[in-house]
């Protein structure tokens, strides 16, 4: 059935938020809030989770409610939110006792579509009163793994939500997360007590972050160099300990780059001054603990490298995600180094539940397997979440683009793993190595290793060789890790085969990789111009940069030149409120930026006049269609003699009309049936076709919708050159 607020939708999301599609799973996400379902989504970090509650709130009638665990965040919200001309604000303890009133009384009066509220306050009766008073349209709680011990960051204050279905029954309440296993997303629909929620689980693969891995070495310069390559970019850099994020934030800014630290052990002043800073674009790069993240909202981060090796491979793919979430190419750079790994296993040791430590143990042998595979990246994160990568190459890896030189390792794999069988498989690493490299050690001697057939027979290389060759041989599941605190190595089935001669081992060599794909080209001089009437804007306004325009949005002005109102509207990311309140400001300055480069030409923006397809020049099959046609055929003639179905050759014609040739829209749809389609679109303002055949009750096919469509688009091309 067609439903009331399809067309609705559409049109929210062009005028208010300025985009042209939905994301995956956004539409449906949002066609369940306002169908009065239950949802439950994992979206990864940059999916778009926001636009879900954001578009009904704007929708249903009442104020929609969103739980949200960072007071810091909620801000950049609400920010974004009215930037877009949304009836918004937040209640949290850093407003003050005027504020807090000014927000009730927005709320009795029913003046706000969107609510953001910090869990802890559904502990408080007296406040869950206070909002069983007022119109609820739904509720929305972000971040709904806090509220499961089997996640990575279980919050208590997240378990008084429960209380929400039951207080209240009728509306419906979305739950929201960015990481999920299937087990976290059971436990997380049963604390909250969704009824039969609607389930999405979308793709955990975001296609813009390019994944590499380097050798860890001397970590502050290699840092340093990755940045260069990133001029005038933001950026994060994680480091584990508030010591080495000193360290490396002093290294960079002693290297000319404009980088502030951020960890729990600065002044909350300092830390929330260094944060705006980077928010806002005073500096380029932000280095700090993983204290930093959940409060961060920057859409246009460009890289984020880790300096050390995270603890599990959750928290490294919600850093990561904090890069590109514009869906611009990013970066994300591991700096991968053995030594790293005993430093975290004194930190598991420390943990007093048994069973807590053999989770974090297992799930810090599956970071290092990430870092130390040779197995596509994207497909390691992937799997890791339950999802198979279809692809062979996801050429936005190190393993993919490297062109990597595989070299063959089987002698040095059969040395190694011959000291394993040989001292019994009871040794770590470590023993193993000293046995290969013919170390004298007390242990060696007492064991009695000096006497065994391979004891300093890989003389040839050095320790740090061996260890590469053990990760290898981990890798690639020759040998294998068994206990966990003390791991001693075993060789596996495989490692038999390789040991006896029957099979060979390779790895890729270790090569420099090709960087990540550089953003379309956009002209860089234009681009410094508007980013400086951002950061104006910006400044008037309180809030950061991209909340006015992202990068993204920017880079498309600087592709484009738009100098007219119809012409910035059609660049994404330009919603009619943002179109009134700063379109005037940016045009102006293309417009003088132009009069001053007269040469520059510019390109059409493929999807000008809103276009579904932009026309294409037609192909041979086409243009016999279209002598077929002028012959005087109709096309259910035209199908007939070419042997084509009728929507084959509807497509032509579709082409056809749209490359302007003669063609009389009467002879194909005669307008007693063409005008009511017609109202139709125009009505719905936008122009998928399903949604005019479906609010037609079955009287227009889709054969006459993709016509008329043609027409009224070249119609309208006509009217406005
Ligand atoms: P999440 O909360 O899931 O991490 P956000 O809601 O912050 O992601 O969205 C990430 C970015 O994607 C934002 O810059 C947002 O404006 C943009 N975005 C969201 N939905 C769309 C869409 N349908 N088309 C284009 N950009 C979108
Ligand atoms: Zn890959």
């Amino acid at each position: 059935m067609f439903h009331q607020h399809e067309t609705k939708i559409y049109s929210i999301l062009k005028t208010v938020f300025g985009f042209e599609a939905f994301r995956p799973n956004q539409e449906s996400i949002i066609q369940n809030i306002l169908n009065n379902q239950d949802v439950f989504a994992v979206m990864p970090t940059g999916g778009g989770k926001s636009l879900c509650y954001q578009l009904p709130a704007r929708i249903l009638p009442g104020t929609a409610v969103v739980i949200s665990p960072l007071i810091s965040l909620m801000k950049d919200q609400v920010d974004a939110a009215s930037g877009a001309g949304i009836r918004a604000a937040y209640i949290n303890s850093s407003l003050n006792g005027q504020e807090m009133s000014d927000v009730y009384r927005r709320l009795r009066d029913n003046k706000l579509e969107l609510l953001y509220i910090a869990p802890e306050r559904f502990a408080s009766h007296q406040f869950l009163e206070t909002l069983k008073n007022l119109s609820i349209s739904f509720f929305a709680i972000d971040e709904a793994h806090c509220i499961s011990e089997w996640g990575h960051d279980f919050r208590p204050d997240y378990l008084s939500l429960s209380n929400i279905p039951k207080i209240f029954p009728s509306a419906p309440v979305a739950a929201f997360t960015a990481t999920a296993t299937i087990r976290v997303q059971q436990d997380i629909i049963s604390k909250i007590g969704l009824r039969t929620p609607h389930i999405i689980r979308a793709s955990f693969n975001r296609p813009n972050l390019f994944y590499r891995v380097e050798r860890k070495a001397s970590v502050n310069s290699q840092i340093s160099a990755c940045i260069k390559n990133h001029p005038q970019e933001s950026g994060i850099v994680y480091r584990t300990t508030r010591d080495s994020v000193m360290e490396t934030a002093d290294y960079l800014i002693s290297q000319g780059i404009k980088a502030l630290p951020y960890h729990a052990g600065l002044a909350a002043q300092e830390r929330n001054k260094n944060q705006e800073a980077f928010n806002r674009d005073d500096i380029t790069v932000i280095v700090a603990t993983i204290a930093f993240g959940m409060g961060i909202d920057k859409s246009n981060v460009r890289f984020v490298i880790h300096g050390d090796l995270p603890k599990n491979i959750e928290g490294y793919y919600q850093e990561t995600g904090r890069a590109g979430r514009d869906g611009e190419p990013a970066e994300c750079l591991l700096f991968f180094g053995r030594g790293d790994i005993p430093k975290i296993r004194y930190f598991i040791d420390q943990m007093a539940d048994e069973k807590e430590r053999s989770i974090a143990c297992e799930k810090l042998r599956q970071m290092e397997g990430f870092a130390a595979h040779n197995i596509c990246r994207r497909r390691q994160l992937l799997k890791f979440f339950g999802e198979e990568y279809p692809d062979d190459n996801c050429r936005t890896c190190d393993i993919c683009t490297g062109g990597k030189e595989l070299i063959d390792i089987t002698t040095d794999a059969q040395i190694f793993m011959s000291a394993v069988m040989r001292t019994g498989q009871r040794f770590g690493i470590g023993h193993i190595i000293d046995v290969v490299t013919g170390a004298d050690t007390k242990r060696i001697r007492e064991l009695q290793h000096n006497q065994i057939k391979t004891y300093g027979a890989g003389k040839h290389k050095d320790k740090n060789d061996w260890h590469s060759i053990a990760d290898e041989l981990l890798a690639q599941e020759a040998v294998q890790q068994v206990g966990d605190r003390y791991p001693v190595l075993a060789l596996t089935p495989k490692g038999s085969e390789v040991l006896f001669g029957k099979e060979r081992l390779s790895a890729l060599k270790k090569e420099e990789p090709k960087g990540p794909e550089t953003v379309a080209d956009y002209d860089r001089v234009l681009f410094e111009m508007l980013r400086a009437i951002r950061k104006n804007l910006a400044e008037e306004e309180q809030v950061p940069p991209f909340v006015i325009f992202s990068d993204k949005t920017l880079h498309e002005m600087c592709r484009y030149y738009p100098v007219s109102y119809p012409d910035m509207k059609e660049i994404n990311g330009v919603g009619q409120v943002k179109l009134e309140r700063y379109g005037g400001a940016f045009i102006a300055l293309i417009k003088e930026y132009l009069d001053n480069h007269p040469d520059i030409a510019i390109p059409l923006k493929p999807t000008a006049g809103k276009s579904p397809q932009p026309p294409k020049k037609v192909g041979q099959t086409v243009e016999e269609t279209y002598v077929l046609y002028k012959k005087g055929l109709a096309v259910a003639e035209i199908a007939k003699a070419r042997g084509l179905s009728v929507s084959t050759i509807s497509g032509h014609m579709e082409c056809l009309i749209r490359e302007g040739r003669e063609i009389k829209i009467d002879d194909l749809v005669a307008s007693a049936k063409r005008e009511p389609i017609e109202k139709l679109f125009s009505g719905s303002g936008q122009w998928n076709l399903t949604p005019i055949v479906e609010a037609s009750g079955g009287t227009v096919s889709y054969e006459d919708a993709r016509l008329v469509r043609a027409y009224m688009l070249c119609r309208a091309e006509k009217a406005s050159a």
